[in-house]
C-alpha cells in the first residue's frame, strides 16, 4: 500500500559483519525534497564490501549507517519549492547528491564534487529502508513502460553509461570487456546500444559469460584463475582471433586485468578502469601504454548519465532484467547479503522489495 503507516523498517550496518534490521523515524522532505515510498534496492558489491570489510579505501563505517544505494521508490511527500515531481510518480533515485555550486558542479563534474553525500557511503546513510528522503532533482521519474525494478537497475548502468562515453565507443567499435559481473554486463548492454560490433568479454565463472552471451557479447573467454598474466594475455588474444580491441574496458580492476587492458588494446586506443577490484597499489607496464599511446582513463561513478540510461531502458535499445537472479524482502535482508556475497545460485544481481 502506498499509505504512510509507523513501520519504517530499516537496514542498518552497525560494524563489520552487523547488519541489523531496526525501526526508524520516518523521516519528512525539507525544501526541494521528496519523501518516497522505496521499491526495490539492488545490493551492490561495494554495499557487500563495506559488510565484510567495514571500510572501502578512506571510507570507513564509524557510525551506524543505513545501507543500499540502488534504488527505486514512489513519491508519498513532496516538499516546499518541488516542481519537477508530484504524490504518485514512480522514481529512479540518483545516489549522490553534490553541492551544485564548486566548480565542478558547475562544469557538469558533479561526481567530482568535494561535498558529495553519497547513499551508503559512510557517513551518509543508503536507502534500504521503507521511508527515505531524497533530493527532488536527483530523482528521475520513470515512464509507465518501465519497471521498478529497472529504475533501480539504472544505477548500475549509469556507470556503464559513464565508462563507454569515455570509452568513445562507436559504430563499428571492436571492444573488450574484462569482467562480467553487473558492471561488466551493463558496459556491453550499452555498448551494444552504442553500435559497437565486436564485443569480447572475460570471466572466471562461466555463469556469467553465459549471461554475456545471451545480452549480445560477440565472444566470451574464460579465464582461469590458474592464469598467470602471460597466460591470460595470449588466451584472450587469442580468443579473439589475434584481433585488437580499439577499447578495453577493465570492468574488474585487478592487477593482472589492468596490466592485460594496456598491453592488449590496439595502438592509439583506449583503456577505461572502472572495477576497483585492487586494493593498494599495482604494477603497471606504463611505458607500453605511452609509447603506443593506450590513453587510460578512469571512471568515478557517473555524471549526467542516468537520463541516457532512463531512455535507453525506455526505447528497451538495453535490457538489463536478466542480469537480476534473486528477490528477497527487506524483512529477509541479511539473506539478501548472504546470497550476493557468495554469489551462491548463479547470483549476479540481487534485488531487495521493500513495499
Ligand atoms: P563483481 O565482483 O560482481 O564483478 C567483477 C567480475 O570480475 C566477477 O564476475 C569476477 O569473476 C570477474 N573477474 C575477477 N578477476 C578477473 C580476471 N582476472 N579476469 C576476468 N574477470 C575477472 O562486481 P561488479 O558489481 O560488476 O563491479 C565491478 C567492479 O567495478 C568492482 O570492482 C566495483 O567495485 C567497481 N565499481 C566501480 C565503480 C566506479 O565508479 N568506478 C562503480 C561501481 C562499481
Ligand atoms: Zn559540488
Amino acid at each position: 500500500s502506498s499509505n504512510v503507516d509507523n513501520d519504517n523498517l530499516t537496514c542498518v550496518l552497525y560494524g563489520i559483519r552487523d547488519l541489523r534490521l531496526e525501526q526508524r523515524p520516518i523521516p519528512q522532505p525539507g525544501e526541494n525534497e521528496v519523501l518516497l515510498k522505496i521499491q526495490c534496492v539492488g545490493i551492490c558489491g561495494s554495499d557487500v564490501h563495506y559488510l565484510v570489510h567495514g571500510n572501502i579505501g578512506n571510507f570507513i563505517v564509524k557510525e551506524p549507517m543505513v545501507i543500499g544505494h540502488e534504488a527505486s521508490g514512489i513519491v508519498i511527500k513532496t516538499g516546499k519549492g518541488v516542481t519537477n515531481l508530484k504524490v504518485g510518480d514512480r522514481v529512479a533515485i540518483e545516489p549522490g547528491v553534490s553541492c551544485r555550486k564548486c566548480s565542478f558542479c558547475k562544469t557538469g563534474k558533479y561526481n567530482l564534487c568535494p561535498d558529495m553525500q553519497f547513499c551508503a557511503t559512510p557517513p551518509f546513510d543508503g536507502n534500504l529502508t521503507r521511508y527515505y528522503v531524497h533530493a527532488a532533482d536527483f530523482c528521475y521519474k520513470l515512464p509507465d513502460c518501465m519497471t521498478l525494478e529497472e529504475g533501480a537497475l539504472l544505477e548500475p548502468l549509469s556507470v556503464g553509461v559513464h565508462a563507454c562515453k569515455k570509452a568513445n565507443i562507436t559504430v563499428g567499435s571492436t571492444i573488450l570487456i574484462l569482467g562480467a559481473g553487473p558492471i561488466g554486463l551493463a558496459t556491453l548492454a550499452t555498448a551494444k546500444a552504442m553500435g559497437a560490433s565486436h564485443i569480447y568479454i572475460t570471466d572466471l565463472t562461466e555463469y556469467r559469460l553465459n549471461l554475456a552471451r545471451e545480452m549480445g557479447a560477440s565472444k566470451t573467454i574464460l579465464i582461469k584463475r590458474s592464469f598467470s598474466d602471460e597466460e591470460a594475455i595470449s588466451h584472450v588474444k587469442n580468443g579473439m582471433d589475434h584481433k585488437l580491441p580499439d577499447v578495453t574496458l577493465d570492468c574488474s580492476g585487478f592487477q593482472q586485468t589492468m596490466k592485460m587492458g594496456i598491453e592488449i588494446t590496439k595502438s592509439g586506443g583506449i583503456l577505461v578502469i572502472v572495477g576497483m577490484g585492487a586494493s593498494g597499489n599495482v604494477q603497471l607496464p606504463l611505458f607500453n601504454a605511452l609509447s603506443r599511446e593506450v590513453d587510460i582513463k578512469g571512471v568515478f561513478r557517473y555524471a549526467n548519465d542516468y537520463p541516457n540510461a532512463l531512455e535507453m531502458v525506455a526505447s528497451k535499445s538495453v535490457n538489463l532484467k536478466p542480469l537480476i537472479t534473486h528477490h528477497f524482502k527487506l524483512e529477509n535482508s541479511l539473506e539478501a547479503f548472504k546470497t550476493a556475497e557468495t554469489g551462491e545460485g548463479g547470483a549476479i544481481k540481487v534485488m531487495i522489495h521493500c513495499d
